[in-house]
């Protein structure tokens, strides 16, 4: 059985370092301009130092450039799988076959995965893909476990699978909706989705001979959050995905903080460590997912489900709640660098004060690390202060912590 990847998400040099840190093998990331999340992505330069960057640690970059293109796109299109070539980018994600024509013309000696986007729902379709010339495809959110199993046990050899394990999901078959369009003139399937299927709604009926008798629809006092859906979450079915023979495993994201990332990266890579361990001693059944699910609950922001891949199909998909805000732990700080023994430099992302309860996140491991602040300095004249606001972007303070880190970890605050 070939060892599965994990792959995570990164608009940045800065994020793809935490998600290899954290125990990603490989990442993906859009070109700002021809990917599906362009407000989110790399420039030229950073991309091509993230590439570099990546190489040099044995990991890889997959960078994508999944819209659907209009003819007047291919200028720019070409532009970029020049680019991706110069910078030898793993792989291009791509959906449209007018894309993946030019990737093959231009730079073939790239690995193509076809773009979850290009909803690939069938054995028959990954076939088609695969005598297109990809070596990957990564297959729809939509499918059951059981079709996944279909193609996992009929597909040819040589054509890799990669599957989403966390993170959103969209209401309509994902690609296909027009919704943001509609609402916000911001295409989703150019790279430019508002999101307006995670907007709060209020649904109203109307007589109509009576322009004035507008009626307030309430389903409950939760029921106006009409479109959002629970994101996913299949930290509890790691074995039979490893089992099932997946080539990668992805997380969703490229949208979110470090701090998720480093999160949701280290639960996955300790699930799929600890899983293999346990298989290697013959104790697989003693797989349990609840302590990987504790972190991963720690930042949430909606409703966790397993959708499609459940046997469970009365489960509850939708997230009436909206956006939660009162989650036990926030981001706290980055380790920026090392200055004596205990004493480290970080970058504050919310105040702190002495007293409060930190926790590290160590890379190797999900035991606890944390520790109340008993010192914090000013790093302009390192005299003691009680506490400290974010304030200015990139605000800094010297704190005292009782453990071994390296640059980039990465602290949460208990609120
Ligand atoms: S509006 Fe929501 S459902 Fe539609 S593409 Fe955007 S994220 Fe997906």
């Amino acid at each position: 059985m070939s060892k599965a990847e994990l792959l995570a998400p990164a608009g940045s040099l800065e994020k793809a370092k935490i998600a290899f840190m954290y125990g990603a093998d490989a990442v993906y990331a859009g070109t700002a301009k021809l990917s599906l999340r362009s407000r989110a992505e790399l420039n030229d330069d950073s991309l091509e130092e993230t590439i570099k960057y990546a190489h040099s640690i044995g990991k890889k970059v997959y960078v994508a450039l999944n819209i659907y293109a209009n003819d007047t796109d291919y200028d720019e299109i070409e532009n970029q799988i020049k680019i991706l070539k110069k910078v030898k980018a793993d792989a291009i994600i791509a959906s449209d076959p007018g894309v993946i024509m030019k990737i093959k013309e231009i730079a073939p000696e790239i690995d193509i995965h076809i773009s979850t986007q290009a909803n690939t729902v069938s054995l028959h379709a990954a076939n088609f893909w695969r005598s297109f010339g990809a070596k990957r495809v990564i297959i729809s959110r939509e499918l059951s476990k059981e079709r996944i199993k279909y193609i996992m046990d009929n597909k040819p050899d040589d054509l890799e699978v990669e599957m989403f394990i966390h993170g959103a999901i969209c209401y309509a078959y994902s690609g296909r909706c027009y919704l943001s369009k509609y609402l916000a003139n911001r295409c989703a399937n150019q790279g430019d989705c508002a999101q307006p299927c995670r907007w709060q709604y209020k649904v109203t009926a109307q007589e109509v001979n009576n322009p004035d008798s507008v009626l307030n629809v309430d389903y409950d006092d939760k029921g106006t959050y009409i479109f959002s859906s629970k994101d996913m979450c299949l930290i509890k079915q790691i074995p039979t995905i490893i089992e099932m023979g997946i080539d990668s495993l992805k997380i969703e994201g490229r949208l979110k903080t470090d701090y998720y990332l480093a999160t949701v990266v280290r639960a996955y890579r300790k699930a799929i460590d600890d899983y293999n361990k346990l298989k290697e001693a013959g104790r697989e059944s003693e797989y349990d997912a609840s302590k990987y699910l504790v972190e991963l609950e720690k930042v949430k922001t909606r409703g966790l489900s397993e959708f499609y891949f459940s046997d469970d199909q009365n489960q509850d998909i939708h997230d009436f709640d909206g956006k939660s805000e009162n989650l036990e732990y926030e981001y706290g700080a980055k380790v920026v660098e090392k200055v004596d023994k205990d004493m480290y430099i970080v970058e504050i992302k919310n105040k702190l004060s002495i007293g409060d309860r930190l926790e590290i996140l160590l890379p190797n491991t999900i035991e606890d690390c944390s520790f109340n602040i008993e010192n914090l300095y000013d790093i302009k004249n390192d005299q003691p202060i009680d506490t400290i606001n974010p304030g200015i972007k990139g605000q800094k303070v010297k704190i005292k912590i009782p453990y071994e880190l390296q640059e980039g970890t990465i602290i949460r605050r208990k609120r």
